[in-house]
């Protein structure tokens, strides 16, 4: 996949109007998380230093399309200015100001924005304050558009949406994509294409039903797929296992079926837990012990997988060339059944990069960043299900904008 890149855009003297993710998460004011802030810093100090005047725009939340005061961009200003200025000085540049304006569309907003210079950046209010964002409404893109002169996709955890400001917008500026989506894309890519093997896939959460097309379509490419987290319990009594109280999904039990037929079809190791660790009641974790799947009672339900599991998948992965990983493999969000997906966090920590570790999904990373490893994992991707809908193979809006065509 080839994107027009920014490293090829000439942006001296325009305004550039940069889609970037800041839908950090904040509680009580205050950013919790300032990663994907961080991450949007590569492209807007390389627009800053080409001579650009940046003008950014994010969405916060779900606020409908409508003004929700706890949802305004204002607490992002101050931490942006921060670590944004940060940069421009260890690259030998001078700090900017940081203009947070009041809407992102209206007279208003034009006028601020003309006045925008190099040593300043603007942040426009919350895109999904306008019902037009979401709907991709051609209106509410076009006065994006006349914003600026030139755009750029920074934003890779929105580009699975056709949004205004991801796709609408695209079409009616010189588009292109910046550092962010760029090593996201190639990244990802790495997984799909030519990946160094042996390639691994790890695939662990709730349910198989939200990562059925990226079984499909990662099962012919791996050759090894390793199984976790409740999704595991589907495969298990599709083969006639007893799961007790686990989470199943009875809907599911033929594709199931059909999944491990293909894996067989395509040589793929498809790997399922030999052992898990079950409760009565995760809430309260009740009766917490370590059984071999094949003995799991009735009221057992599985909420991580065990040790002999562990040491097998550790084992696979300690062997691969590309491990991509998604969903953890058990309730992780409880002490006491955050085992088996803290050990699959090792496990790819461990390797040190002499194979390609990519992380994708919220969960996935979140757990990887409690492992204290996120440093130690080739790429841990920024999108969310924007990565889940790469690697399932799907066109993204906010991607097809960007190709290079030429
Ligand atoms: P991601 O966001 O990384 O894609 P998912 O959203 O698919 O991951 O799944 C995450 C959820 O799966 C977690 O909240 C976790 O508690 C749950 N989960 C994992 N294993 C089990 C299990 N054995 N039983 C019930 N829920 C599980
Ligand atoms: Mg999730």
């Amino acid at each position: 996949m080839k994107l027009r890149s920014i490293r090829d855009g000439e942006f001296n003297g325009k305004r550039v109007l940069v889609r970037v993710d800041f839908n950090v998460p904040i509680m009580d004011g205050q950013i919790v998380d300032d990663t994907r802030i961080r991450a949007a810093l590569p492209s807007i100090v390389h627009l800053i230093k080409g001579g650009a005047k940046v003008i950014l725009c994010s969405h916060l939340g779900r606020p409908n399309g409508q003004v929700v005061d706890g949802l305004r961009l204002d607490p992002i200003a101050p931490v942006l200015r921060d670590v944004l200025n940060f940069a421009l000085v260890r690259s030998g540049m001078s700090p900017v100001k940081v203009a947070k304006l009041d809407s992102c569309i209206g007279s208003e907003v034009e006028a601020e924005v003309a006045r925008i210079d190099e040593g300043m950046v603007g942040l426009l209010e919350n895109l999904r304050f306008e019902a037009g964002e979401t709907a991709n409404d051609p209106v509410f893109a076009k006065q994006l558009s006349e914003l600026a002169d030139v755009y750029v996709s920074d934003a890779f955890g929105t580009v699975h949406r056709a949004h205004a400001s991801t796709e609408g917008v695209a079409h009616l500026l010189p588009a292109y994509a910046g550092f962010l989506v760029e090593r996201e894309v190639e990244e990802l890519g790495k997984v799909l294409h030519n990946p160094r093997r042996p390639l691994t896939v790890v695939l662990g959460g709730a349910k198989i039903s939200g990562k059925l097309e990226i079984l499909h379509n990662l099962l012919p490419i791996a050759d090894n797929l390793l199984i976790g987290g409740a999704m595991a319990n589907t495969f298990l009594k599709a083969q006639g296992m007893e799961t007790g109280a686990s989470l199943v999904e009875d809907s599911l039990l033929d594709e199931a079926n059909s999944l491990l037929l293909k894996a067989g079809e395509h040589d793929t190791h498809l790997m399922l837990p030999t052992d898990y660790v079950v409760t009565t009641n995760i809430q309260e974790a009740e009766r917490v012990g370590t059984v071999p799947t094949e003995s799991l009672q009735q009221d057992d339900i599985a909420a991580d997988i065990g040790e002999e599991t562990r040491a097998t998948y550790a084992n696979v992965i300690k062997d691969s060339g590309t491990v991509f990983w998604n969903g953890p493999m058990g309730v992780f969000e409880k002490d006491e059944f955050a085992g088996g997906t803290m050990a699959i966090a090792t496990a790819l920590s461990e390797l040190q990069f002499q194979a390609h570790t990519v992380v994708g999904g919220g969960e996935s990373v979140a757990a990887i960043k409690r492992a204290g490893v996120a440093d130690r994992i080739s790429h841990v991707s920024t999108g969310g299900g924007a990565s889940l809908e790469f690697v399932a193979g799907r066109e993204l809006p906010g991607l097809k904008v960007l190709l290079n065509n030429s």
